[in-house]
């Protein structure tokens, strides 16, 4: 059972790597693609005119936070999320489940679901596979997420194995719960162990999700080791069907997931660095606040279309308002780390096209 005017096709392979075309309800989305974050429906100091303008045509809001505030129901009888925040795009949730692990007080996990306290007034809360489809339900979003466990970095292969059976539990569960004018993703686990991986896929690949995703990945484990097991692991997943890696990441980890046969991305990192005062470059983290940058007239890229840079902001400019704690500087930062995002990943798509995929990654990497 898919959801209506759900889809994705593959329109370029470039060795493992394709570029495709997802659509949902809201309209068509090239992949691969970056959904900057929008944790409170919101994507940090920005207006949704500017998320889009740097190519962005989906984004991710957080259940957990929306669930405890405002609430799902004003979120529905404000028209769902898109009416609500004014983002005529594609929404997607998570479903909660990593933000009740790692934000809520006293968790404790049963076959049922999370029983959390609230971060916020210590209410006690209970997250079931069911109750994430219904608020995600509420929310409205396009494509929503199946609660899954997610363990951490440290956990042992026991650990991580119950963590899969748990999850592909849970899988059947959301899938009877859904609503069905929503797309499903389910989400794989397994750590860095590919052999669990690969079952997982093969499991999960076996129900009617919409699309599939890595969850689990970049959770405190060495970047190398998710290098190492990406190109191991996504051709297990479906190749018919969007492949989401969640939370990831740099750059760097973008490109080799997009090499590795990802489509779908999100992080905070463009956005949380951009309020720390680091624009990220092709040439690595531009710390603006660093003394050197006193008198400096330079944008922060040369070559970067992004509003701030186009607009000839100068270096000393951003490190004055960063400095004097001005908030347009976290606006300007914002704009130009999501650019650099969507800038990378639409120059991917390109040269997928043109199977120079290789060549351009390194190109990206090793700026000579
Ligand atoms: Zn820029």
């Amino acid at each position: 059972m898919s959801a209506p005017s759900f889809g994705f096709r593959v329109v370029a392979v470039d060795g493992q790597a394709r570029s495709g075309v997802l659509t949902t309800r809201k309209g068509e989305i090239p992949t691969p693609t970056f959904m900057p974050v929008g944790t409170q429906a919101s994507v940090k100091t920005l207006t949704p005119a500017e998320v889009e303008a740097t190519g962005a045509r989906i984004v991710l809001a957080n259940t957990y936070h929306l669930w405890l505030r405002p609430g799902p129901d004003v979120v529905a009888q404000q028209g769902g999320l898109s009416a609500f925040m004014r983002w005529p795009h594609t929404v997607l949730t998570d479903s909660g489940g990593f933000q009740a692990y790692s934000l809520a007080e006293r968790r404790t996990l049963s076959d049922e679901g999370f029983v959390f306290r609230s971060h916020l007034d210590g209410s006690k809360r209970l997250l079931t596979p069911e109750e994430a489809m219904r608020v995600q339900g509420l929310l409205g979003s396009d494509i929503a997420m199946q609660l899954d466990v997610c363990p951490p970095a440290t956990a042992d292969r026991k650990e991580v194995e119950d963590a899969v059976a748990q999850t592909t539990r849970w899988a059947s569960r959301s899938l009877a719960a859904r609503d069905g004018a929503q797309a499903l993703f389910g989400i794989v686990q397994g750590g860095v162990h590919v052999d669990l991986r690969r079952r997982h896929a093969a499991e999960l690949g076996a129900l009617p999700f919409d699309g599939l995703a890595l969850g689990g990945f970049s959770v405190g484990e060495p970047p190398e080791q998710m290098h190492a097991a990406l190109p191991e692991v996504v051709p297990s997943l479906d190749p018919a069907r969007p492949r989401y890696l969640m939370g990831v990441g740099t750059p760097r980890d973008l490109l080799i997931a997009v090499l590795a046969g990802v489509d779908m991305f999100d992080c905070v990192l463009p956005t949380r660095n951009a309020r720390n005062g680091q624009a990220i470059t092709r040439r690595g983290a531009l710390s603006i606040k660093q003394a050197q940058y006193r008198n400096d007239a330079r944008p922060i890229d040369e070559e970067c279309g992004c509003p701030c840079c186009r607009n000839g902001y100068s270096r000393a400019y951003l490190r004055h308002l960063f400095i004097a704690r001005e908030i347009l500087v976290l606006r300007l930062l914002s704009q130009h780390n999501l650019w650099v995002y969507g800038d990378l990943l639409s120059r991917a798509r390109e040269a997928i096209a043109s199977r120079k995929l290789a060549v351009f990654a390194r190109e990206w990497l090793e700026p000579g």
